[in-house]
């Protein structure tokens, strides 16, 4: 079990704390008002949204061009980015760190992964492992190496306002429908300490004879509040659930000197707060009730320990997504 930060640091946070204690606190004022914002925002969401016309898929293929776990010869990285091929086309969901790290240029060369094949680029949320890096989030630019750039300015689908390098950008609003039969969720919020409100959409989708399948990025808004948004969208059972939950308990994917940025970052909580075994139950027992049948986990945000907890407690089937993988749900 690591510490979020070191204790080789404690000496200098302590003689910081003049400065630091201050800054906490106003952060704290803040982040609280952002926090009953969002509940009110995803209330008020969760209230207007009405079915979804979502069209029976023949089928549902996820090739992961970006994980922190792998296949032999793929690059590792604590970011996401997914391709969704169905019978009616094809979308890509998160582009990792873009063009600042190699994962994304190299697993998709490797995959023969073209984006002038794709119909439609989703951002799920405006976060560096997700959007192109640290550049990018500062920017509110998504950013994808040059060479992935098709040359037709495809739609980026994002969940605010931002912009999208080589792409036209479109903020969706609400629920609906964007590309090859997949829907979004529309943003949903969450109150983040270092990161102020933070909007997240999932993706959702109907396979034929199986039900819905949803597929998150970070899943910062909580799977439990993207799950009652998806039941408000579609009463089909639920089949899959996928992607990031962000549940670094005992360790970060990304550590810096000591200190584990995901436990520190995206968790919801104030940083002297961590996210715990407790917060893991309940997301668990939350997937469990609402009666998935697989679960496709990420391993970008969420530790080995909670992988393992995840494996061995949800009713679900359960597969840890690795990069260079399709699987065929
Ligand atoms: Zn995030
Ligand atoms: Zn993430």
């Amino acid at each position: 079990m690591s510490y979020p930060i070191s204790p080789a640091w404690w000496p200098l946070l302590a003689l910081a704390s003049p400065i630091l204690v201050p800054w906490a606190l106003l952060t704290d004022r803040q982040f609280r008002a952002d926090r009953a914002r969002a509940a009110e925002l995803n209330r008020q969401r969760l209230g207007r949204a009405t079915p979804l016309d979502l069209p029976a898929l023949e089928f549902l293929e996820l090739s992961v061009l970006v994980e922190w776990k792998t296949r032999p010869g793929f690059a590792r990285d604590a970011g996401v980015s997914y391709l969704v091929r169905t019978n009616l086309g094809s979308m890509l969901y998160d582009v990792g760190f873009g063009p600042t790290h190699p994962a994304l240029t190299r697993n998709a060369a490797k995959l023969g992964v073209r984006l002038d094949q794709v119909d439609a680029l989703t951002i799920s949320h405006l976060h560096l492992d997700h959007m192109g890096g640290l550049e990018a989030q500062r920017a509110r630019r998504v950013t994808v190496p040059d060479e992935l750039v098709p040359p037709d300015r495809k739609p980026c689908f994002l969940p605010d306002t931002a912009e999208a390098k080589g792409f036209t950008a479109e903020r969706v609003d609400t629920p609906r429908l964007l590309a090859a039969g997949v829907a979004s969720t529309g943003p949903l919020a969450r109150s983040l300490f270092l990161f102020g409100l933070t909007e997240e959409q999932a993706l959702v989708a109907r396979l034929k004879d199986r039900g819905l399948v949803v597929l998150t990025g970070c899943g910062h808004p909580t799977i439990a509040v993207v799950l009652d948004m998806v039941k408000r969208l579609s009463d089909e059972p639920l089949y899959a659930v996928g992607g990031g939950l962000h549940f670094p308990v005992t360790s970060s994917r990304l550590s810096r000197a000591g200190i584990e940025l995901q436990m520190l970052i995206g968790t919801g909580k104030p940083p002297w707060q961590r996210i715990t075994d407790d917060d893991l139950s309940h997301a668990i027992a939350t997937i469990n009730r609402a009666g998935a049948r697989k679960a496709y986990l990420s391993g970008h945000d969420t530790c080995d320990h909670s992988l393992e907890r995840m494996s061995q407690e949800l009713d679900a089937e359960t597969t840890v997504l690795e990069a260079g993988a399709t699987y065929r749900l």
